[in-house]
This record gives C-alpha cells, structure tokens and sequence, in this order.
C-alpha cells in the first residue's frame, strides 16, 4: 500500500518514460532523459471502487492522480460534468446511443481546467512556485486560473490566433502575457527562453507529465456514469492529452476491472492543420510538422503535437481512427448541436460532431454502438 498522509488516498508512485521505460521518482520534470514524454504510474493492486471520494468534482478520483496531499489540492470545482443523451443525434447517425460529455461547462469555460488543476496543485507539491505555458487559447486562462488559485506566478505565451477572450482573462487573474505573430511553436520558443531566463516550470501539453491525469478524468467519469467505457469517444485532437488521457484511463480502468469494453478512439482534427490524421492514413508511428496551418479553431492549430507517437498508439491499440474536417463543418456541426440538443459548443467539441456524421457514414460505428462525444469548450461568441 502507498503511504498515506492526511488520509487523502493517492495512489501514485512515480513516473515511467513512455518510450525508453526509465523510473524517476515524483521531482519537478518535464520529460524523460531520452526526451519522450512521462507516465504517472499508481500502485494500483487491491483497490477498491469505495476508495473513490464521496466529491462532485474530479478529485472524486484522488486515488488515481498524482497529489498526495490533500492541503496542495487547487480546485475550482472542475470535473464532474454532464454527459447528455443526445436523441436527434442518435437519429441522424443511426446508432445505438450518443451522448455529449460537455466539458464547456467547467471553470474558464473549457476542459484545460481539469488537466491546470492537477498540474497546478503537484507543482505546489513539488515547491514549483513560478509556471509558465504556450498556449493557443484555452490552456492560457485555465492555467492564470489556477496559478491565481495557488497563489503562483503565471506567465502565458499566447500564439497567433488566439481568440482574444482567453487573452483577457488570463490577464485577469493577473498571469503576465506575451501575444506572439506566430504560432505554437513560436510560442513554445518563447516560454523556454523566459524559463531559461527566470526560472519559471515550463508546464506545455504533455512536456509535464501531470495535465494528462486530470484529463483521464474525463473518461473516467464516462465510464462510470454508462456502468462501462462506451463502444466509441471521438476527441477534437490538437496537442492530444484528451486521447491520450483517455487511452490511460482504459488502461487504468482494464486493470482495475471496473470496465470490460475497450473504446474506440478516435481523433478528430481540421483539415487545415491534420498532422496525426495524415500519419495515422499513412501507417506512421509519428506526425511530420504540418506546413500551412489553416484553421479558426485555434486549439486545433498545432502543427505537430509533441505526443504524436503516443496519440497514434492510443488510436491503434483501441482500434480507433481519424478523421478530419473543415472550418465550415465545424461551424454547421456548433449550430446543429446548439439547435436539436442545446448544448453550446466551440468549433473544437463540435468538430466532433463534424467527425461522428463522417465515421456514421463510413458504417464504423453502428446500431449496437454508444457513441460519446467530448465537448471540448463553450462557444466562444461571434465564433
Ligand atoms: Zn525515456
């Protein structure tokens, strides 16, 4: 059994290297020596669904996530969102039964504040004080959110296309800003040098091995609302620690026990900026950068995820897929989903919509089949 302090009952017991299979005890990293991403690994022999905490929040999962100590836990009541029945959509793809897991209705609107939770309160754990991260949009308020929360520094690299509303409010909760002409990957430029130069923890998608647990939330709670995983989730795909979160939650959860079914993953991405899409049609086990990147839906704007390799695996060992869609799509898929089923999405979760009348189309999911969607985030007005 792990140690316990405070009667908060984690799990956790280090980090494992996803590719060369090093162990490093839990310290303030970001990556592996070999420079592949860490996997938070959970003792997780003779554990019991009771252990789970009696919370409306994604802390109900304590054990499975990396805090160990209760008092560094930073909440804004994220998590424990709804996954709506969705009838008219069910109707359109003829299949068994479609939900919409809303993520929009979390703090600062959109699902970053699950993974900035938990990647925020271990950084407290760890005495990390001073954190930074590039962003397309979400990440950067979520994260000024939570830093605010800890009583942190903040500083956020916002790229090109950044929908202004999230630039607002992180400077809100007071994190410093840098708006960049460029994207990404100019962004990411940037933080590294102001790390370098200022000490800051530099906490990018899966260059920390944290924000993934609090996003396997996510699946986690699906599971256990539908009694098991469903037959298939579709992801809206950017820097991809949604499917890659949920990849782990399967994994974790086969262990357990508590699910039988394995899902079918699959990553849904914009036809102006499709880099694991591409490598996935083209059997390769990473992303090449994609070289023109044309998209509104800025969290989709990522020309080469740093988890490539590790989305492509999660999509193969599910037996999922990948599809992509237009801008246009997008935005026909935000109104479809606001008009029959009322639930308001950014052109990120409707994307998946988008991908799901695709995938119908091509018969790969069927009358037996339960469909979920993930609403990444509300719609941002005028989007
Ligand atoms: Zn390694």
């Amino acid at each position: 059994m792990p140690r316990k302090r405070s009667g908060w009952p984690s799990r956790f017991t280090h980090l494992k290297c996803s590719s060369c299979g090093r162990v490093f005890k839990p310290r303030p990293l970001n990556v592996c020596k070999c420079g592949k991403p860490l996997l938070a690994q959970y003792n997780l022999k003779g554990m019991r669904r009771d252990e789970l905490l009696n919370r409306r929040d994604l802390w109900r999962y304590a054990p499975l996530l990396p805090v160990a100590d209760e008092k560094n836990v930073i909440s804004l009541g994220e998590g424990a969102t709804p996954l709506i029945e969705c009838r008219k959509l069910r109707r359109i793809l003829k299949v068994g039964k479609v939900f919409v897991k809303d993520d929009g209705v979390n703090p600062t609107g959109t699902f970053k504040s699950r993974g900035m939770a938990v990647a925020v309160s271990k950084a407290k754990e760890l005495g990390i004080t001073r954190l930074a991260v590039p962003t397309t949009g979400s990440a950067g308020s979520a994260m000024a959110a939570y830093a605010q929360k800890a009583g942190a520094k903040a500083f956020v690299a916002f790229a090109r296309g950044a929908p202004s509303i999230h630039v607002k409010m992180a400077k809100a909760f007071g994190a410093e800003v840098r708006q960049c002409r460029g994207f990404i990957n100019e962004a990411a430029a940037v933080v590294q040098d102001f790390c370098a130069k200022n000490g800051y923890f530099n906490i990018a998608t899966i260059k920390e091995p944290y924000r993934m647990e609090g996003k396997k939330t996510i699946t986690m709670e699906i599971a256990e609302e539908l009694g098991d995983l469903p037959d298939a989730i579709l992801f809206p795909v950017g820097g991809g620690t949604g499917i890659v979160g949920a990849w782990k939650a399967w994994m974790e959860l086969r262990k357990l026990g508590w699910a039988k079914k394995t899902p079918r993953l699959y990553c849904i991405q914009a036809e102006g900026c499709a880099p694991v899409f591409k490598a996935w049609g083209e059997g390769r086990a990473d992303a090449e950068v994609w070289p023109d990147v044309r998209t509104r839906a800025s969290g989709l704007a990522i020309p080469k995820p740093f988890a490539d390799e590790l989305i492509l695996k999660a999509i193969r060992e599910t037996d999922g897929g990948s599809v992509a869609v237009s801008d246009t799509e997008m935005r026909a898929a935000a109104k479809d989903i606001e008009k029959l089923e009322g639930i308001s999405a950014c052109l990120e979760g409707a994307a998946t919509w988008a991908g799901a009348k695709l995938i119908a189309e091509l018969g790969i999911v069927g009358p037996d089949d339960t469909v979920v969607l993930l609403n990444t985030g509300r719609r941002i007005p005028g989007t």
